[in-house]
């Protein structure tokens, strides 16, 4: 079972993945978008962090909401509100359990992607962040084993690379988008390698 405690931990290893790969996210982003991705995350979970630590939140669902709250405050790029939909429709879902299973966990992940989809109007294929979350969610929810998922998560973002931007910044390149890895799906797969590493 998952705590809050747990819920806690997973923000604060995303934060510290984010920040170590923030280069990485933004090169990829000025390849096909605009070099602000790593940056857009790095101060997005700043915020998250901080605010967890500030006030430590009861349930895991608590921590969701305010994790995606702080994103969409202080991301201002297309990524904060989809990564915040994502956290609070998640963390919606989640109600007010004090403990919840990995299954459980992987079914509001799943809520939340697809009110990531309904806002952004993407669907899997359209290389960007569903391409990596949409297949790590799914792996959590056949197993419940996080070290799958983070794998299932980081081959949907290797697999952003031939495909066609149709959403979003990298859109406007047209077939120019080819051949570039997605930098959401990438830091869409570090939110799952942070989950595998808190759970380990
Ligand atoms: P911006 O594009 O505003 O500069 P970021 O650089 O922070 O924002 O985030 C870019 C990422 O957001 C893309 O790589 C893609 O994964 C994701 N993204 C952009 N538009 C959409 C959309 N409509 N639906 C889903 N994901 C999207
Ligand atoms: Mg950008």
């Amino acid at each position: 079972m998952l705590d809050a405690g747990f819920f806690q931990r997973w923000m604060a290893a995303a934060a510290a993945a984010v920040d170590r790969e923030a280069d990485r996210l933004t090169d990829l982003d000025s390849t096909i978008g605009d070099a602000d991705h790593g940056a857009n995350m790095r101060r997005g979970f700043a915020a998250v962090t901080a605010a967890l630590e500030a006030e430590p939140q009861p349930t895991p669902g608590a921590v969701l909401l305010v994790a995606g709250r702080r994103l969409v405050s202080t991301v201002g790029g297309a990524s904060g509100p989809l990564y915040g939909t994502l956290l609070r429709r998640a963390g919606k879902a989640l109600g007010d359990a004090a403990e919840v299973t990995p299954q459980a966990l992987a079914e509001a992940l799943g809520a939340g992607v697809a009110a990531v989809a309904q806002l952004g109007g993407a669907a899997a294929g359209d290389k960007t962040m569903l391409d990596a979350l949409e297949p790590g969610v799914d792996a959590l929810g056949r197993g419940g084993d996080f070290a799958v998922a983070a794998r299932a998560a980081a081959e949907g973002a290797a697999a952003t690379v031939p495909m066609l931007a149709r959403k979003g910044r990298a859109s406007y390149l047209g077939e120019r988008s080819v051949g570039h890895q997605d930098p959401g799906a990438t830091s869409s797969a570090l939110l799952f390698a942070a989950l595998e590493e808190v759970a380990a």
